[in-house]
């Protein structure tokens, strides 16, 4: 029978990063990954602050200066035509005073490398977990398909980071409260020419958000549609999307055919969810998993991160030591539960100021000659002005690397 210490259900970026610093610790983990590769589903490619800081304290920032960035320091809304400012991170506390945008994939790869140098570290890709076991009260393993059919893995501890359809937290039947999202999202990309604008160009239109991600030689694009909005908008020309995104956006004029058909268009469905209780003898949930994150503010990846740094902080001990209990996996709910409030209230604010107004058609910023009144307030007041770049680059509660995962 297969045996591990930790097993670790999803190689996101709360997965990964657990992994690492367990494995740093000593802790014999394996890590479970449906997918063969990271190469795949839209995950978001913001690297904050806080997420650099531990990448130096984890030794790998020369690895990380490697990979493909963009960094962004500000904040622009597009209003009638001009770009105004409102936010900027330039003059946050810390060495990083930006966000680094950097496609997942390569974060993941890279993390993955670093874990995979640690001789008690295994990674088992196109591997979901199916299930799990049970015995005694308690979590006691997970059940899996691979290549070469179904298996069991016994753990100590099971840690959840499946992600917002997590497998293993809909297994264990834990609690959740849900918000309602007035919104989903499509994920297409468009080429990107030398003269176009740089780095992230939001664009607010009528009834329609588009987030732009430069990734050099296309565009990456996100638009936010008012939910259950896709199935109707699919009996349309694909080419309407671009038509109405050039409406807004006229650089963009010579490429409305750029998509062939709607299999281009990936839907995404956000949630914004949180466990009562991330945890149950033997088992623990963390990011997605435990607390699904929508993009708004583009946090979640972070509040995954630091979730797993607190968590491996917590529970490298009494893991190497076989003395888990139920009271430590408490411990780490505990740590994290603030970070994971305030992030999501400003989350369900931003859905219910700017998202479901624009959606609604209430929020055109390109008919207007100056910025919505609380805006202009929040720019006019220092205090006020420097507080959602704080909270979205370094977030509350930051964690740091324990000292015996530092290089
Ligand atoms: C449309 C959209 C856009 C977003 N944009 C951003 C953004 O720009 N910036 C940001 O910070 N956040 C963004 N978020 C939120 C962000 O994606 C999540 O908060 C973050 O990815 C959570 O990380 P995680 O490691 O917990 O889970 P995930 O990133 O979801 O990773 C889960 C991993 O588990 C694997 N997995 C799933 N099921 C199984 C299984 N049964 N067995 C084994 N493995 C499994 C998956 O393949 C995946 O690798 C966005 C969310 C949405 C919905």
């Amino acid at each position: 029978m297969e045996k591990t210490t930790c097993l670790i259900a999803g190689g996101g970026p709360a997965g990964l990063m657990l992994g690492l610093i367990l494995a740093r610790g000593g802790v014999e983990v394996t890590l479970l990954e449906k997918h063969g590769d990271f190469l795949r589903d839209f995950r978001g490619d913001t690297v904050h602050p806080t997420t650099l800081d531990l990448l130096d304290e984890l030794g790998l920032s020369e690895e990380f200066a490697d990979l493909p960035a963009n960094h962004v320091d500000s904040v622009q809304l597009p209003v009638g035509g001009q770009a105004v400012l409102i936010a900027s991170l330039r003059d946050l506390p810390g060495k990083h005073k930006y966000i680094a945008m950097v496609p997942q994939w390569d974060l993941l790869d890279l993390l993955a490398q670093a874990a995979k140098e640690e001789s008690t570290f295994t990674l088992r890709m196109s591997t979901p977990v199916t299930g799990l076991i049970r015995e005694n009260g308690r979590v006691a393993g997970v059940t899996y398909r691979s290549e070469q059919g179904e298996g069991e893995i016994r753990a100590d501890l099971v840690i959840a980071c499946d992600g917002r359809e997590s497998t293993v937290r809909a297994a264990a039947g834990l609690d959740v409260i849900e918000w309602p999202v007035p919104f989903d999202a499509w994920w297409f990309r468009i080429p990107r020419h030398e003269t176009d604008p740089a780095g992230i160009v939001p664009v607010l239109g009528d009834r329609r958000a588009w987030v732009m991600l430069d990734r050099f030689s296309y565009w990456q694009i996100a638009t936010l549609i008012a939910k259950g909005s896709d199935v109707q908008a699919r009996q349309h020309p694909v080419r309407e999307i671009l038509e109405s995104l050039a409406g807004m956006a006229p650089w963009l004029s010579d490429r409305v055919d750029s998509l062939d058909s709607w299999d281009d268009v990936k839907l995404l469905h956000v949630r914004l969810d949180r466990l009562k209780k991330w945890h149950m003898p033997g088992l623990l949930c963390i990011g997605d998993a435990a607390h699904a994150m929508s993009p708004a503010g583009g946090v979640g990846i972070n509040l995954a991160i630091q979730d797993a740094v607190a968590a491996a902080r917590i529970l490298a001990k009494p893991l190497k030591d076989g003395t888990v209990t139920d009271a430590d996996l408490a411990k780490v709910q505990r740590r994290r539960i603030v970070p994971t409030i305030v992030t999501q209230g400003m989350q369900r604010v931003l859905h219910e100021r700017g998202m479901r107004p624009a959606l609604e058609g209430d929020l055109n910023l390109s008919n207007r000659t100056e910025l919505p009144r609380p805006l202009r307030v929040l720019r006019r007041i220092p205090v006020l002005r420097s507080l959602p770049p704080f909270l979205v680059a370094r977030g509350v509660l930051p964690e740091h690397a324990p000292k015996f995962a530092r290089r």
